[in-house]
């Protein structure tokens, strides 16, 4: 019997899926401008390390990046910094929510880890090091770009302005680590970067592409350009396991058995080692902050496809 092509299964997964919870969720609403998204919205993208791709629904359309810009910055400052930049972020799961508070006094303003907004603040700081903003902002747009393969990225002015506007919490955290040294920017211009980064718009079919280079141990297999190290890739790999879904890390290695990363805008990056990169976006969020519908999608995929890593 002929088995299932990749694009049968991302079609059959996609349409089960969408048919039966499409808007499932509540869209991230504490940044005004993300909370204008279409619910219904739903994309997949899955991209081979041969090159081959699989699409369903949505995957052409843009989307807010948001957390998912911390893998790309974690990419940058590690390579910038090498082993330096752990004395600075710790690399455990958090156990508690992406914009939690609690931990850095007891852990004298050292983050858990680069994925909770505390850890992702001190990675940016490592990636502006000493530049303008605006300098930093072009760095991480063009990294993803070339990434991506896609001149095309751009960042939402009208998201940054709203996460500048009320992202409270965020400037909370970032004092509090200057508080302990542990940024060496301005406070302002570490969060322009920070809230810039996080406001990039990208589509499915783009973030899978960019993330590619993760599957093949830092080297992007479609034109054969090292991007890290394979040690780097590793590391980056196994945070996004460990850590890449906040307090929900745990039940996605449960659910998946892939290294994941999610963001609020609904999108989540999953790398399948050695074989594939895939994007899915829904943005319809569960408690946790992470995409009801994409993490649900990425279950029934990872399973059709025996892609977990256990
Ligand atoms: N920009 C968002 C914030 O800082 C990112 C959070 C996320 O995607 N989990 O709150």
């Amino acid at each position: 019997m002929p088995t299932d092509s990749l694009a049968e299964i991302v079609a059959a997964v996609g349409k089960e899926v969408a048919d039966a919870h499409r808007g499932a969720g509540k869209v991230a609403d504490y940044i005004p401008a993300l909370a204008r998204v279409d619910p219904n919205r739903f994309g997949l993208a899955v991209i081979t390390c041969e090159g081959e791709t699989a699409e369903f629904g949505d995957a052409w359309l843009p989307f807010s990046i948001q957390s998912i810009s911390k893998v790309f910055t974690l990419t940058l400052a590690l390579e910038r910094l090498g082993e330096a930049l752990w004395t600075r972020v710790g690399r455990e799961p958090s156990g508690s929510r992406f914009n939690s508070i609690v931990q850095l006094e007891a852990e004298k303003g050292v983050p858990r880890n680069p994925f909770i907004n505390a850890g992702a603040i001190v990675v940016t700081d490592a990636v502006l090091a000493g530049r303008t903003p605006e300098a930093a902002i072009a760095d991480i747009r063009d990294t993803l770009r070339r990434l991506a393969d896609n001149d095309t990225i751009e960042v939402d002015k009208e998201v940054a302005t709203s996460e500048a506007a009320t992202g409270f919490r965020n400037y909370a955290l970032a004092n509090f680590m200057r508080g302990f040294d542990n940024l060496n920017g301005p406070v302002e211009d570490v969060l322009q970067t920070y809230f810039h980064q996080c406001s990039l718009r990208i589509t499915c079919r783009q973030l899978a592409r960019a993330g590619l280079f993760l599957a093949r141990e830092g080297l992007d297999p479609l034109n054969g350009n090292r991007i890290v190290s394979p040690e780097h890739a590793r590391r980056i790999n196994a945070i996004m396991m460990t850590c890449g879904h906040y307090d929900a890390s745990g039940e996605f290695a449960f659910q998946v058995g892939l290294p994941g990363k999610s963001g609020v805008g609904g999108g989540i990056l999953t790398i399948v080692p050695d074989r594939a990169a895939v994007a899915v976006w829904s943005p319809g969020l569960n408690e946790v902050g992470n995409s009801q519908v994409g993490t649900l999608a990425l279950e029934k995929l990872a399973a059709r496809m025996k892609w977990s890593v256990f």
